[in-house]
């Protein structure tokens, strides 16, 4: 490669392999570790520990040093961080957040979801950018099936129905489309440091359509992802950190079964719903500074109780109204939490940037026969059959399920 390709990649911050004083994943910035400071003595030695063998990394090796009073993290190849540990909880120091936990909210028997700021993030794109995003498929002359389109139609139904109960509802994206003004021609030099990082050398510029199976080698595929999946989720981040600031931020999804080519999907039997809290770092993501430093802001800033108690209770209360079994993960990359069965701790890029508690909501297989037969009838009143069994539109089932879920969290959280 030329020395001022090597140079610029370098000073952009994109190219771990070549330069490794920092470390940082595609579109990061370096983090800022005295961001940190503000959680000096703000946890004990007990909790921190807790919180990281059993959610966030029970194997982080020797980025992170615990001793009794101190922990010590490595910030990058050079530098360490040091954080003091309160002495026990009575001396814990207060840290200033933007987000206030429902245990710090009085009970309010008529308006169960009041003082609660609650931001809504349908996720993916939808739109004209549902192919690209490899979020669309279409049976002969159907509908086509496009993620980010019926998540979005969750979140307007949700919505006035949590205002009803009294929260405060936001949205991160509220029409289809990107929130990020970056596009992929814009980012074809981070796709090829990420191609890099990937360890792909003979990369090609282009690809030829989602059934080339070289697509993932191609400049351009790289690109697309980039945009869709990485800066789309960092412009995301910087909505709900800095404009937003809620308490609690609901990603909601459909899943899915590989479906092959989307022109001429696989219908599968399969159907199941999880939801997902933060958490499951592994030693390969824990190698990148940004990753280790997001992870530790969301173990300082302790919002997993909420994130696990709300995901608990809203997983249970969707089960009972869809019917539906959890999703049950074989690999290493999530871990599974809390008692129902239904929650699971993952790293995903949404879940580590946005600072306050973040659910993830991923109910129903869209290319399940039964599913896809019910995202087909779209949003009838009353019930109907399918399956033998009646049944309200798969929207209104889906938000029931989250209403019910949140209110049930809230009524037994509350303070008294
Ligand atoms: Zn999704």
């Amino acid at each position: 490669m030329p020395a001022h390709v090597i140079l610029a990649l370098c000073m952009l911050g994109f190219a771990p392999l070549i330069c490794d004083a920092q470390r940082l994943s595609p579109l990061s910035e370096p983090p800022q570790w005295d961001r940190l400071d503000r959680f000096q003595e703000s946890i004990t030695h007990d909790e921190f520990v807790a919180l990281l063998d059993s959610v966030y990394a029970p194997d982080h090796a020797s980025w992170i040093q615990i001793a009794a009073n101190e922990v010590t993290i490595l910030e990058n190849a050079t530098n360490r961080f040091v954080l003091q540990f309160a002495e026990n909880a009575e001396k814990r120091r207060r840290v200033d957040r933007y987000w206030t936990s429902v245990a710090d909210l009085r009970s309010d028997d008529q308006k169960p979801l009041s003082g609660l700021k609650i931001a809504l993030d349908p996720g993916h794109l939808g739109g004209q950018w549902a192919k690209l995003e490899e979020r669309w498929f279409q049976i002969d002359s159907s509908m086509p099936v496009a993620e980010g389109d019926l998540t979005l139609r969750v979140a307007e139904l949700l919505a006035p129905r949590l205002r009803e109960l009294g929260a405060e509802v936001v949205f991160v994206r509220s029409k289809p489309g990107p929130v990020t003004s970056l596009r992929p021609a814009q980012l074809k030099f981070q796709a090829i440091a990420s191609l890099l990082d990937r360890g792909v050398v003979n990369m090609l510029p282009s690809y030829s359509g989602q059934a080339d199976p070289n697509r993932e080698l191609s400049v351009e595929w790289e690109a697309e992802k980039l945009f869709y999946r990485i800066g789309e989720i960092h412009a995301r981040a910087r909505i709900v950190n800095e404009q937003l600031k809620p308490d609690l931020t609901l990603c909601l999804h459909f899943n899915a079964e590989p479906w092959g080519n989307p022109s001429l999907p696989i219908l599968v039997k399969a159907n199941h719903i999880h939801l997902l809290v933060n958490g499951a770092y592994n030693l390969a993501e824990l190698a990148y500074d940004d990753e280790r430093f997001a992870m530790l802001v969301k173990l300082l800033n302790q919002v997993y109780a909420e994130e696990a108690g709300c995901a608990e209770s809203i997983g249970q209360s969707i089960a009972a109204v869809t019917g539906l079994p959890p999703y049950i993960y074989s690999g290493s990359n999530a871990r599974r939490i809390g008692n129902s069965g239904y929650v699971w701790a993952r790293n995903l890029l949404a879940n580590r940037l946005y600072e306050c508690p973040v659910i993830y909501i991923e109910p129903y297989v869209m290319n399940n026969d039964e599913v896809f037969a019910r995202i087909q009838a779209g949003e009838y009143e009353g019930l109907r059959n399918f399956g033998g069994k009646m049944r309200p539109n798969i929207y209104e089932e889906y938000v029931t399920g989250v209403v019910n879920g949140l209110v049930e969290y809230c009524r037994a959280t509350r303070r008294k």
